[in-house]
């Protein structure tokens, strides 16, 4: 019987699988789907800047922390398997075109400052300077002000998962392909996982199906929002990358990699486990290419992709024990921040877990915490996004 079983293969399942290993444990992972079937592969991978600074809010906290891990990991990761997850300091350019986005921006920019972050408004002309292609968009005429944040990063998902899984695999982990239907729970403890072949026993439990948890903990009582937030991406080749940072322009962005291909995201969907794009959102991410960045000459259309973002009520992940069971553990809700926010994460439960001092405040992220009163929306919270994609300014 294995120390512990991980249900969950997206990034935050595999992460905290790698470092419970790292750790001595031994560990089994079951996930449903893998890889490019995981809400982790269709992500972006945009990191924006995570300053650690005074008053900071917990979810900031943990993710400041984990941008910290990520360039430790990505080295130890390279190093262990050999696969570059592709971690690159781009840096972010945010765009304004109309007075309400120049006003944002500028605001924007005063609080990045304020946390110690370099946030440099720019002028069109800089706009043009910074990023060229950007004169060849359909709306060049149109971009008013941009602010650039140097300490913007992204890496590569999909390399950084085949990553993970590898480590683990060396580090002794049992990943196995398994759908969890229902636990066995005896006393204060689960037994046993039921799964739809048999059932599987271990010491210690981890629920880690991103929008899938809050199904899962339904069978402890637990009330957890995780519901699902649809996000499309359409992906487009070109010969080679015209803009070397990421180009945001109100909740849309563009993410070039090294090797010529271009990202283009994305939405934020409230409409429940349906993983399909549609065409109408393939047809409008395509456009905000063009209206970026114009025709594209030798550009093609690769594919597009869903993903399902784990909600969250309260602004934060849910990463502890679950209250009356000595060992069942959650950490799921990571919503729009789940890859930057994985490291941070697998180190916090694993310390939890292990009964090590937390470099964290862990209360704040604890199963069954009270959920926030009615009719307040909290920052970064799914209410907050889904406001936010309706007021959409740019
Ligand atoms: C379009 C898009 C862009 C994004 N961009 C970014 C970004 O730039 N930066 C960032 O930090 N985050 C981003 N995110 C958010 C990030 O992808 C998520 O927060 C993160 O992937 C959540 O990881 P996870 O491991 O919790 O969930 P998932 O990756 O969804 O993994 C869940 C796992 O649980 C398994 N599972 C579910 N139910 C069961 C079951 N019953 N039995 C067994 N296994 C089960 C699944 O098969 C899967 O393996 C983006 C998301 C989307 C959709």
């Amino acid at each position: 019987m294995n120390d512990c079983c991980i249900v969950g293969g997206g990034i935050i399942g595999l992460s905290l699988a790698r470092e419970l290993a790292g750790r001595g444990m031994t560990v089994r992972l079951l996930a449903r789907g893998r890889g490019a079937d995981t809400t982790s592969w269709a992500a972006a991978g945009i990191f924006p800047p995570a300053p650690m600074h005074a008053g900071i809010s917990p979810a900031d906290a943990l993710t400041a922390w984990s941008d910290t891990l990520h360039r430790t990991w990505s080295k130890d990761l390279e190093a262990e398997t050999g696969i570059d997850n592709g971690l690159l300091p781009s840096g972010g350019l945010h765009l304004a075109r109309s007075a309400a986005g120049v006003e944002r921006l500028r605001a924007d920019a005063g609080r990045w400052r304020e946390k110690g972050t370099a946030a440099d408004l720019l002028d069109a002309q800089e706009v043009m300077a910074c990023e060229p292609a950007l004169a060849s968009g359909d709306d060049a005429g149109a971009i008013l002000t941009g602010m650039l944040l140097r300490d913007e990063m992204q890496f590569r998902p999909s390399r950084h998962l085949d990553a993970l899984e590898a480590s683990c695999r060396s580090r002794g982990v049992v990943i196995e392909e398994a759908d969890v239907r229902q636990f066995v729970i005896q006393g204060t403890r689960v037994e046993r996982a039921v799964t739809a072949t048999g059932e599987i026993a271990a010491g210690a439990w981890v629920l880690a199906a991103g929008s899938w948890t809050g199904g899962l903990a339904n069978a402890f009582g637990i009330a957890l929002d995780t519901r699902p937030i649809r996000g499309q991406i359409v992906l487009l080749r070109l010969p080679r990358p015209v803009i070397t940072r990421i180009v945001n322009r109100g909740l849309d962005y563009l993410v070039q990699r090294p090797d010529g291909r271009l990202l283009v995201g994305s939405t934020i969907e409230d409409i429940g486990f349906d993983c399909t794009t549609t065409p109408d959102t393939v047809e409008r991410l395509e456009g905000v290419a063009r209206a970026l960045l114009g025709e594209l000459p030798g550009s093609v259309f690769e594919r597009s992709w869903a993903g399902l973002r784990p909600g969250t009520a309260d602004g934060r992940p849910t990463i502890g024990r679950l209250p009356d069971l000595d060992n069942v553990y959650i950490s799921a809700g990571h919503f729009r921040a789940g890859l930057h926010q994985s490291t941070g994460s697998a180190v916090l439960l694993a310390d939890l877990m292990t009964a090590r001092p937390t470099h964290l405040d862990a209360s704040a992220f604890a199963p069954g915490r009270a959920a926030p009163p009615a009719g307040t929306i909290p920052a970064g919270s799914t209410a907050d996004y889904l406001a936010r994609t309706v007021a959409a300014i740019d």
